[in-house]
């Protein structure tokens, strides 16, 4: 079957409104089946190194397949070539569609043209493909949210605000020492994550009830390539002999993602920290297991949930919905720019998750059984 172009839903502003998506969505709800004509639809994930994206390929595939399609699914362990080789191979074999989360957003032009002279069309899975006009639709999460959600529950933590950033009666006046990590630099949601964040804990650094002994807070300083854990636990260990060896302790430490807080934990539990009253409140994001275990176990303070069986329903739905000649549901065409053009996208609903609702929000939605959680 042929791509052809379709005109994307005329939607209202005030349909844009993520209120309007309660996590819970029939967009393009691939489980009906039936509608595939047994072509073949390439998924290309980034790595298996971190659970997450397990999640997200085996549920892209199975909601391709109960829709009666088959599936190419790969995993280019964080390695670029090892990704446009992936999805070189996707296109020879006949692909008509592709769903694809970049490893970098930056890397794809080619391939993607490639895709485009034989009429394929591209949807972007949670990472935005930038400076190509060879990507059609995006399905993600407000990503600009989770960076918020991610500082308020490190203010949350610090007993300052609610989950949603509304100040605390009582609240302690500080200052607390916080130390910044960024995700990597060649993702666009990185940047979503920081700004978010920033949105909210910079106004709290300029009044001083923040303090950033490190002095590191702009992306670049605190970023972490690959998003990856032992990065982080060297660079927290770096900060950690260089700002606080003189005995004062760091409160907090905003981090974008489980497996770099995991690596913040170990610097921390290194550096002689204990869990207990001296030991600082880390954010998080993705729910993986470890992480919420840690939850449990009083190490992490929060994580972001962001429920990888919806997104992989809303991408599957826009290929159906483009292989069937039929609208794509989108709910903003705004936000994000990748530089050639504004991709037309379907924002998910984050969820803040602490101790207090990892029932309610992780087992009762049967993401994690409470046996994998040792509950
Ligand atoms: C995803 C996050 C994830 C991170 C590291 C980002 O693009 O949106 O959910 O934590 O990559 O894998």
């Amino acid at each position: 079957m042929k791509f052809k172009k379709i005109a994307i839903a005329a939607v209202a502003a005030g349909a844009l409104m993520l209120s309007a998506c309660s996590g819970s969505t029939d967009n393009g709800d691939a489980g009906d089946g039936g509608s595939g004509d047994g072509g073949l639809i390439g998924v290309a994930m980034p790595t298996k190194s971190s659970e997450r994206w397990i999640q997200d390929g085996d549920a892209v595939k199975a909601a391709l397949e109960d829709a009666g399609y088959s599936v190419d699914l790969q995993y280019a362990e964080d390695d670029i070539p090892t990704q446009v080789s992936q999805i070189e191979n996707m296109i020879t074999k006949g692909a008509e569609a592709l769903i694809i989360a970049s490893i970098d957003g930056t890397t794809l032009s080619e391939v993607l043209q490639t895709a485009a002279d034989s009429d394929i069309p591209v949807i972007a899975y949670d990472r935005l493909i930038k400076g190509t006009e060879n990507v059609d639709y995006y399905a993600t999460f407000d990503n600009f949210l989770v960076g918020q959600q991610q500082a308020w529950t490190v203010l949350n933590g610090l007993g300052l605000t609610d989950l949603e950033g509304n100040p605390l009666d009582g609240a302690p006046e500080g200052p607390f020492n916080i130390e910044l990590f960024a995700g990597s630099l060649d993702d666009n949601n990185a940047f979503f994550f920081f700004n978010g964040a920033m949105d909210v804990l910079q106004p709290l650094i300029d009044d001083g009830t923040l303090v950033v002994k490190s002095g590191q807070t702009t992306i670049e300083q605190a970023a972490t390539l690959r998003w990856d854990g032992e990065t982080a636990q060297s660079r927290m260990e770096d900060i950690l002999t260089a700002n606080y060896s003189d005995g004062t302790k760091v409160n907090a430490v905003l981090s974008p993602y489980d497996g770099i807080s995991r690596g913040i934990i170990s610097a921390l539990t290194d550096a002689g920290y204990s869990t207990g009253d001296e030991w600082p409140i880390i954010s998080g994001q993705d729910a993986e297991v470890d992480s919420v275990k840690a939850i449990l176990a009083g190490e992490q303070y929060a994580t972001i949930f962001k429920d990888t069986r919806e997104l992989a329903k809303v991408a599957a739905g826009m290929a159906i919905s483009i292989l069937n000649g039929e609208e794509v549901e989108v709910n903003d065409t705004t936000t994000y720019d990748n530089d050639v053009k504004v991709v037309p996208s379907y924002l998910l609903a984050p969820v803040p998750v602490v101790k207090d609702n990892v029932q309610e929000a992780l087992v009762d939605t049967g993401y994690w059984t409470a046996e994998e959680l040792g509950l």
